[in-house]
């Protein structure tokens, strides 16, 4: 090593280059189990013929087995129950065995991950006060996968969907969160709101679910998001249809904005400033507010 030497920046890029599919799925849904008003075999139906690749049936403190309605469509039914009483809601992605809700939040996180499972925290904007998931309750709490950036039920409650404003504060402090857009449908109208888009070896529970850890997907609501490719500093997003791109840095900080469908960036070779920031995710833009969110790409030093 050669003594005063820059230390060397690469960035992570969560995305595959080649050798999968992208599909396309949604990970929090309501049925008649709990507060929906439709029975699983209705929910899933809509689904199917929207050409949804998989599904995760998410209750109330409830799980619905996948295994007694796979029979019924070609989509992957994702194990999945929203832990809802006591507090905050999470949703329990992977579920082998159903966890108990608690009044700490930590203790249903930990009991999560020792199912096997992943955490998202949900709706963080939800209610009159946008505020469903205090903010100091999220930086504490330790060994979720994520949050959900866009939660399309919300559209008609109090508060607001969008939460990109927290995944912003949440990844400047250094907390590594994967960003999920769902329906969170509980009827009909819900149904085609926000969405989930993976990298997918095979079109299997455990190749979804491994894609959601990694963080290879990316979340939308309409925007479709064709490649994520790293050069470098370099960073090139090609879409089918936004209007717009912006590259993200740390608290929100827009660092570039290009009026295309596809656009390039580079990232300044000052390793000192590039610390600072942690972190790049990319927002698309489309038609009617339609919008698409990376990953964030982790800013790294040797
Ligand atoms: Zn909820
Ligand atoms: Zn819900």
């Amino acid at each position: 090593m050669i003594l005063g030497s820059m230390p060397q920046i690469h960035l992570r890029n969560p995305y595959l280059s080649d050798g999968y599919s992208w599909l396309k799925g949604n990970l929090h849904t309501h049925t008649t189990f709990s507060d929906g008003v439709r029975p699983p075999e209705e929910v899933i139906a809509d689904y199917e013929r929207r050409g949804y690749d998989f599904l995760g049936i998410s209750d109330h403190d409830m799980f619905v087995p996948p295994e007694h309605y796979q029979h019924l469509t070609r989509m992957v039914l994702i194990p999945a129950v929203e832990v809802t009483a006591l507090g905050s809601h999470i949703q329990h992605l992977g579920v082998h065995q159903r966890v108990e809700p608690d009044t700490n939040r930590q203790i249903v996180i930990d009991g999560i991950n020792a199912d096997g499972g992943m955490a998202v925290m949900n709706h963080p904007n939800w209610e009159w006060h946008f505020n469903h998931f205090p903010h100091e309750l999220m930086e504490d709490l330790q060994g979720a996968v994520g949050l959900e950036v866009y939660n399309g039920v919300i559209e008609h409650l109090d508060g607001a969907a969008l939460a990109s404003d927290r995944w912003d504060r949440l990844l400047s402090i250094g907390r590594r969160l994967w960003g999920f857009a769902n329906d969170d449908s509980h009827e009909a109208r819900d149904v085609g709101v926000a969405w989930n888009v993976v990298q997918a070896r095979t079109r299997s529970v455990p190749d979804i679910l491994q894609a959601l850890k990694e963080g290879r997907f990316y979340a939308s609501t309409g925007v479709i998001v064709n490649a994520v490719a790293i050069d470098g500093l370099r960073i090139r997003v090609s879409t089918e249809n936004a209007e717009r791109i912006r590259f993200v840095t740390r608290f929100g900080t827009i660092r570039a904005t290009i009026d295309d469908a596809t656009a390039e960036w580079q990232l300044p070779e000052n390793p000192t400033q590039l610390k600072h920031w942690r972190y790049v995710r990319v927002e698309c833009y489309g038609a009617g507010g339609r919008m698409a969110w990376t990953q964030p790409i982790q800013i790294e030093s040797d």
